[in-house]
């Protein structure tokens, strides 16, 4: 992506969110967030989160993430085309995700003095809770390269000891902080999640319009893994009938396997209200013949019916098992879903039952 160099506050067009910088068509403003680490109670997630930008200029078509940006531009009063008043195009909620990128300029600041204050948050994550870190953006999305929040960030985390530190990222540009993760992971658990759903770089760019390729994730996953650092990968989520076919799954774990990963993690897609909103238009424009079998998979439920859920669980824990990957995140327990929710993690149980025929995987797979 060609880019811009931040603009000055001196060119601020709001006082609350300053115009930082823009990159074709992106623009960034700066926010000052009151706290940085959001606890299991307030997301409702297993673990505490730490989210460096609001909004992700990948734009993954099933992104759920998309109703924190809502909120943002509601409570600072801002349109969708950018500061109120401003005379410009108007974009679409789902695009303004994509387009208007929050930063939060004072994050490392904010990190630091929670982690300092020995609070309750600062307990928890010293006795050991698990902190993941790009749970609602991408933390090494474009924005990165201009702003460096994210590294910030893993500067405080660094000065700590004893975390458990996630990072999930669908950017090479995590490399570039190698010398930090190192660090870091001498001190604390420190797990990499770069998330890939296909090896298919055409159908990658249609699904995840601006995210970096296949290949490129790949290399960073080998670089990652060289330098000692734990290195998986989220294949999340496994869209039915575009990226299940069982021979592309195989394919993509035996790669996986073969660039040093040390796990993977996979889920197949869940269609809440803010992803159902943006994913099946998508689908309508892309995949039209999916529609209706889509309409009938996700009619009553946000999550594809148990059979074929244990149907994908089962083949993808036969292909780790055969080359060696182990199923799941390095760290189960910390990723339990509370009550009520579920968010990363299939179930780890064992399967009392044989790895089922490959049909039942391609239950929406079109022949
Ligand atoms: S990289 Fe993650 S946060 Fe960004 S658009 Fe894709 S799914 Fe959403």
């Amino acid at each position: 992506m060609q880019q811009s160099m931040p603009l000055g506050d001196a060119q601020a067009t709001s006082s609350q969110h300053p115009l930082m910088g823009e990159q074709k068509d992106i623009r960034y403003y700066g926010s000052q967030a009151r706290s940085l680490l959001n606890s299991p109670d307030s997301t409702g997630m297993p673990f505490w989160s730490i989210n460096p930008y609001v909004g992700c200029a990948f734009g993954c078509a099933y992104c759920y993430a998309r109703y924190a940006h809502r909120f943002v531009m509601e409570r600072g009063a801002l349109t969708a085309d950018g500061i109120e008043g401003e005379a410009a195009e108007v974009l679409p909620p789902w695009l303004a995700f994509e387009r208007r990128i929050f930063v939060k300029r004072n994050a490392a600041d904010v990190l630091r003095r929670t982690l300092r204050d020995r609070g309750s948050a600062a307990g928890a994550v010293q006795r050991g809770e698990t902190i993941v870190l790009g749970t609602a953006t991408d933390p090494y999305q474009p924005a990165e390269r201009l702003f460096r929040v994210t590294r910030g960030v893993l500067e405080v985390l660094a000065e700590a000891k004893g975390l458990k530190l996630v990072i999930i990222t669908k950017s090479p540009l995590i490399t570039r902080d190698l010398d930090l993760l190192v660090r870091i992971a001498q001190r604390s658990t420190l797990t990499v999640h770069l998330s890939l759903i296909t090896l298919d770089r055409e159908l990658a760019r249609r699904i995840e319009p601006r995210a970096p390729t296949p290949e490129s994730r790949l290399r960073a996953l080998r670089r990652l893994s060289a330098a000692g650092i734990e290195a998986g990968v989220n294949i999340m989520p496994v869209l039915p009938g575009v990226t299940d076919r069982p021979d592309a799954l195989a394919a993509l774990v035996r790669r996986i396997a073969a660039e040093g990963a040390s796990h993977v993690n996979p889920s197949p897609l869940r269609l809440r209200a803010t992803a159902r909103a943006r994913y099946l238009p998508f689908l309508a424009a892309e995949f039209p013949h999916l529609v209706t079998r889509y309409a009938d998979a996700y009619a009553h439920s946000h999550e594809m019916a148990p059979g074929y859920r244990d149907g994908l669980r089962r083949f993808m824990k036969q292909l780790c098992a055969e080359v060696g990957l182990q199923y799941g995140t390095p760290d189960e327990r910390a990723f339990e879903p509370r009550a009520g929710t579920a968010w990363m993690v299939d179930d780890a149980t064992p399967d009392p039952t044989p790895p089922p025929a490959v049909a039942q995987l391609e239950l929406l797979t079109a022949s």
